[in-house]
């Protein structure tokens, strides 16, 4: 695991097993976390309905709790997600189950207007998702990893990664994994967090996405991701992330 920078400790340790540490002002995490000086934005963008949940569910969850500002974006609405299902009517159940979802995890949703299994990258695109960042300004985005069987989720990645560079590399830019194995692949994680503590709200938030059946397989996928990165890092439950190294030493907050 890389060594992360000091004020990443205080922020992320808020949401870890070592929330006891103290923070720069002799304060608790918590006490810090909450202050308005240390609160930061956190984005998690996914191409569909229950990426962001089954990958950064946890994570979500922990910096939300905190006090943190965290924000669900979909580069879709899962169009494409419900055999027999309409796109209009898919994507409106899809978006009431993300929308139920974000409630659950204390995040708020947000809509990037792509089509599921039809995401594209244009200059039009890329200019949508550089707007968004650039408008909402976050100390922290979290993105799909690119190497991915699906296509969606590799448009997503180098969207954000692209308007990562364009905006100056402003923000600390982190890769999450979904089914690895599945989709994604070659992931060699060199963060983590220990998400023990908010395990059952993440899978509550992962199962109102009844569409999916994701309640049936859940187990056998994220489940046993998240046993093994807890194995990795050394505790039960956990989620792993790839840092970018070019990321900013420090989330631009204070
Ligand atoms: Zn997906």
């Amino acid at each position: 695991m890389a060594e992360i920078t000091r004020r990443e400790i205080l922020c992320i340790s808020g949401v870890t097993m070592m929330g006891s540490l103290l923070g720069a002002t002799g304060k608790t995490l918590a006490e810090e976390s909450k202050s308005a000086n240390n609160k930061l934005k956190i984005i998690v963008v996914g191409a569909h309905p229950d990426d962001p949940e089954t990958g950064c569910g946890g994570a979500m969850a922990l910096f939300a709790s905190t006090g943190h500002e965290v924000i669900s974006a979909y580069l879709t609405r899962g169009e494409a997600g419900i055999s027999g299902k309409s796109h209009e009517e898919a994507a409106q159940i899809r978006t009431e189950e993300a929308n139920k979802a974000c409630r659950i995890l204390g995040v708020r949703p947000a809509f990037l207007g792509q089509i599921d299994g039809n995401c594209e990258i244009t200059k039009e695109r890329y200019k949508d998702v550089y707007n968004f960042l650039e408008k909402e300004n976050p100390d922290m985005v979290f993105s799909h990893w690119p190497i991915d069987t699906h296509r969606d989720h590799q448009v997503s990645s180098l969207l954000v990664y692209d308007a990562w560079l364009r905006l100056g590399r402003k923000f600390a830019l982190y890769y999450y994994e979904v089914m690895s194995g599945h989709q994604s692949q070659n992931f060699s994680p060199n963060q983590y967090l220990d998400i023990s503590s908010v395990v059952e709200q993440k899978q509550t938030a992962c199962f109102v996405h009844k569409s999916q059946n994701i309640e049936k397989w859940y187990k056998s996928v994220h489940g046993r991701m998240e046993e093994f990165r807890g194995m990795e890092f050394g505790c039960k439950y956990a989620e792993a992330f790839i840092r970018h190294v070019q990321s900013p030493a420090e989330p631009s907050i204070g």
